[in-house]
């Protein structure tokens, strides 16, 4: 369970670092990894620690030092 997922966050590399709603009909409204293809790499204090974590286009935003993966 992630109580706080609106807050929650993928520090994983390789998938989007956002977590996002499931509105798939199936598990709807619980939180899953966002499911979009990574396209940004950027950095995020999460806590009181810095990660290097990736993006897809669109969570990009919240990111700092954002550059274009490839
Ligand atoms: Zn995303």
């Amino acid at each position: 369970m992630a109580p706080h997922y609106a807050n929650a966050k993928l520090v994983e590399r390789g998938v989007c670092w956002r977590m996002v709603s499931r509105d798939d009909g199936y598990r709807k409204g619980s939180p899953t990894g966002c499911p979009e293809p990574v396209r940004w790499t950027g950095n995020a204090m999460i806590g009181k620690k810095r990660y290097r974590l990736d993006s897809c286009e669109g969570h990009a935003d919240q990111l700092e030092n954002v550059r274009r993966r490839v």
